[in-house]
């Protein structure tokens, strides 16, 4: 018998629904399938019994709360419990959850009527799950595992509390928000309308993953100006701006990319090109772990474009350059306990925390620059973002419990 009985039917319906982001919209939240989806899961929070449900339409977050039930209305520090709605660039129509129970850990899974498999040759994580009931797609969409799984495992454990009244609690705070995988979701949100004291995404990978470190992170736009004449009479006239554009990355150390580096080690990351002789334009994401390396970073790209445009005595190369997240270990190491927390929790269950810096961000790179602490948990998905992704639900299980020991350790009751 499992713990959480409503646990991964919630999860397939929730992953059933689409609710792809869109970067190119200019709309809080970038798609009417989100909205459609808040607007539903403000009905079950309300029935399920979470007090104070809104749907902010600033943010498109949706809020919640679990008031605390301890003795004496003792107080403990709210803890805040966050997840994203939409899923990533990836084909999300028609999501056809497959079930592989009691999986041997060895087998190829044929996903759906697709050419494609699960096979441990080529993903070898799936060894890992040996008598696991797993969840995985058709071969034709993703799953949305990340974070459907984070949705689930925090209403699960909400609706846990509320069934179970002789466990006693502090005030909990749940905020579900859109737009997390094109990187704004984040930007409305509104720590002090949310009232949490620390807070945690759900929205990791698999069992132990404890993340609160993340990439500096910033976008470097690049408009290349030529000045286009016939070929033939261009000698000396002619200025290509795809020349330019190509003159520009040779100054980059070439080592310096994602395909090249691990661990902390930052990069600049050509990630989009296009143009002509007229005109050209490059898009750049710069990264680094480290604050001073990344203002280095940028530094770089600002000294070129200045010598570029010396050389060529006008403006050729147009440089707009923006932050876009902050490592938040700089945020947290002033204060670990909300870490400490949640490696307390983990190792009270059993699970090894695994602690890494994350080679990206998180919706708490921003929040917790926000003010308010923000770690990230295990949501237990696996090759997110793909066809390829699944998750177990013995995991989404354990994701489910650590909620309620983090909550456990905060209100004193263990
Ligand atoms: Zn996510």
């Amino acid at each position: 018998m499992t713990k959480y009985p409503n646990l991964t039917s919630r999860f397939i319906k929730y992953v059933k629904k689409e609710t792809r982001s869109d970067e190119n919209s200019t709309t809080i939240p970038s798609t009417e399938s989100q909205v459609e989806f808040a607007a539903a899961l403000v009905e079950e929070l309300k029935v399920i019994g979470l007090q104070d449900v809104r749907l902010s339409s600033t943010s498109g977050y949706v809020f919640a709360t679990l008031p605390g039930n301890l003795p004496e209305n003792k107080e403990v520090k709210k803890i805040g419990l966050i997840a994203h709605m939409d899923t990533a660039d990836f084909n999300a129509r028609n999501i056809n959850p497959q079930f592989v129970r009691d999986y041997d850990g060895k087998s190829d899974i044929t996903l759906g009527d697709s050419q494609y498999k699960l096979s441990p040759s080529e993903f070898p994580s799936l060894k890992k799950y040996a008598g696991h009931d797993l969840v995985t797609t058709d071969g034709k969409t993703l799953l949305g595992a990340d974070d459907k799984a984070g949705i689930a495992e925090i209403i699960t454990a909400v609706e846990y509390l509320i069934e179970h009244p002789e466990i006693k609690h502090g005030e909990l705070r749940i905020g579900i928000g859109p737009d997390e995988e094109i990187g704004t979701g984040a930007d409305n949100f509104d720590v002090a309308d949310f009232g949490a004291d620390i807070a945690y995404t759900v929205d990791g990978g698999p069992l132990g993953e404890l993340e609160y470190e993340t990439f500096n992170a910033a976008q470097a736009k690049i408009e290349l100006i030529g000045k286009n004449v016939h070929p033939a009479t261009a000698k000396g006239v002619m200025i290509n701006a795809l020349q330019i554009a190509f003159d520009f990355h040779a100054q980059l150390p070439k080592r310096e990319v994602p395909e090249k580096t691990a661990g902390r080690e930052g990069f600049f990351h050509l990630v989009e090109m296009a143009g002509s002789v007229d005109k050209a334009k490059m898009v750049y994401i710069i990264r680094d772990h480290n604050r001073q390396k990344f203002e280095a970073r940028k530094c770089l790209f600002q000294e070129i474009v200045a010598e570029m445009n010396a050389s060529y005595g006008t403006k050729r190369v147009i440089l707009d350059l923006k932050d876009q997240y902050y490592n938040m270990r700089e945020v947290i190491e002033k204060d670990m306990t909300v870490v400490d927390i949640a490696e307390k929790a983990m190792k009270n269950l059993e699970i090894e925390p695994v602690i890494y810096p994350v080679r990206g961000g998180t919706d708490g790179s921003k929040i917790s620059f926000m003010g308010l602490p923000t770690p990230n948990l295990f949501a237990g998905g696996e090759n997110m973002h793909s066809r390829f992704e699944y998750i177990s639900v013995q995991v989404m299980e354990q994701a489910t419990s650590v909620i309620l020991e983090i909550v456990a350790e905060v209100a004193g009751t263990n």
